[in-house]
């Protein structure tokens, strides 16, 4: 007999992970390492070190070790805004009157309204325990740098943000939160770094793009004492540490039985998708267990479905080892209408392996489309949502809507990744019927591609 499913499934916060799970120790086919943009060799741990902190350079090469020790002040940290809810999403089956089941998993109860703080408190931690000054990152919408604020302001580290300067234009509220919890913050491109200066002399008046800021938060990293970069998405240590997501999400669901059948995320750089999947995804791999995973991404950014596996540039600067990855190139800044984050060029490497070996599907969805899902499901469930988020509420809806057809009763589980207060102008433009969709012509794309580098076969 099933038990009866609450509308939240909470967890003691004994129930919350001590290990983050690294699926690279499950996967035949591993990511590909990162490579020297001199010598295309692969980086070494003594290559990444001028960048990045000792102990997550470790995990970023580790790919046997399959599960990794969360630190007790980790652990602590997360306690205060985790273990996140699993929620039935009662109210928007009953609205689609579909007969699937559909769950979400939370991310956005914490002041940066994003799961980034997952791995911002990690990366923090390692970089104090290394006895660093500070670090220094670029943010996009603002919840990464937002993260890592809070992460530095609670250890007493310095935080020194480079944010993609047409976000910081538009999102004043989101910088002065960053602030407010102690980080510097400089539009990017800036005239503080060398890359930044060179960005607007060729590009003068340019609004700026992930890539940009990259380059410019790496220089700033490697030209102070004592200062360390770090990455909000992307990376494979970053997947780790979201994996609490997916762990979490996998103990609430085995509390009451519950298999899903589909598991959904959005896909910026692939870091919540990768660590909701993970722990479902390492029971696919070792043949436990078969799921449908579905990435969801922006159709004016569509790395996964439209971009070239190759490695590529993880910044525009091109400072930053090659990563190979789903890519649109180093130079592919999407169209100025696109409101709706995942904005990033490039995608993990893990997750572009997967996906490459036919594990993981991947859609994209236009803009438009994907506000009238974040309203629809605003005015059900209660939470006003993230736009980036709401790309994967809007492909669990067209899901369900398939089961209501078909009247399969399949278990559809997706990431909410966080809120949507500070997204208002993109909403507003939404509410007054100006949001217009753009999908970039293969033309467009083809220029992205041009500035693919060429690595010799290895
Ligand atoms: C950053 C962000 C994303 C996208 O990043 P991933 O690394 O792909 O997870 C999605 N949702 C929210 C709310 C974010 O802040």
């Amino acid at each position: 007999m099933s038990k009866e499913i609450p509308y939240k499934i909470y967890l003691e916060e004994s129930e919350m992970p001590k290990q983050w799970y690294n699926v690279r120790a499950d996967m035949k086919n591993k990511p590909a390492p990162l490579l020297n943009p001199a010598t295309f060799e692969p980086m070494t741990y003594d290559d990444l070190r001028p960048v990045f902190c000792d102990e997550l350079i470790k995990q970023e090469l580790d790919d046997t070790t399959p599960y990794i020790d969360i630190p007790d002040d980790i652990r602590n940290f997360y306690k205060m805004y985790r273990p996140s809810p699993l929620v039935r999403a009662y109210c928007l089956e009953e609205k689609l009157q579909t007969p699937a089941k559909i769950y979400y998993k939370f991310e956005g109860n914490n002041t940066s309204g994003s799961h980034k703080l997952n791995s911002a408190i990690a990366q923090a931690y390692y970089a104090k325990k290394q006895g660093l000054k500070g670090v220094t990152t670029e943010t996009g919408a603002g919840q990464w740098g937002t993260a890592l604020a809070m992460a530095c302001a609670y250890l007493g580290l310095d935080c020194q943000v480079y944010m993609v300067k047409c976000s910081y234009e538009q999102k004043p509220f989101r910088r002065e939160v960053m602030r407010t919890y102690g980080a510097s913050v400089t539009p990017s491109p800036s005239m503080t770094t060398e890359v930044g200066r060179k960005i607007l002399a060729e590009h003068p008046g340019t609004n700026g793009s992930l890539g940009c800021a990259i380059s410019e938060a790496v220089e700033a990293a490697t030209h102070q004492e004592g200062y360390r970069y770090v990455l909000g998405s992307v990376l494979n240590q970053v997947l780790l540490h979201q994996t609490v997501i997916g762990l979490e999400t996998k103990t609430a669901l085995d509390k009451y039985d519950i298999v899903p059948d589909i598991i959904i995320g959005c896909a910026g750089g692939g870091s919540n998708l990768g660590g909701l999947i993970s722990p479902f995804m390492g029971e696919k791999l070792r043949g436990e267990k078969d799921y449908r995973f579905i990435a969801v991404e922006p159709a004016s950014c569509p790395s996964f479905t439209r971009g070239k596996f190759a490695y590529d540039y993880c910044d525009t600067g091109m400072v930053c080892p090659l990563a190979k990855m789903y890519t649109l190139g180093s130079g592919f800044i999407p169209s100025a209408n696109h409101a709706g984050g995942l904005r990033y060029h490039g995608m993990s490497s893990i997750l572009s392996q997967l996906y490459h070996d036919g594990l993981m599907e991947a859609v994209s969805v236009e803009q438009t489309a994907v506000f009238e899902a974040a309203e629809k499901f605003a005015r059900v469930e209660g939470i006003l949502p993230a736009p980036e988020s709401s790309h994967a509420i809007k492909v669990a809806i067209d899901e369900a809507l398939k089961c209501k057809e078909t009247g399969e009763e399949k278990t559809i589980v997706f990431g909410l990744t966080g809120t949507g207060y500070f997204d208002m102008y993109a909403y507003e433009k939404f509410n007054n019927g100006e949001m217009t969709d753009y999908i970039p012509t293969d033309e467009d794309l083809e220029k992205g591609f041009q500035g693919l580098p060429a690595v010799p076969e290895r």
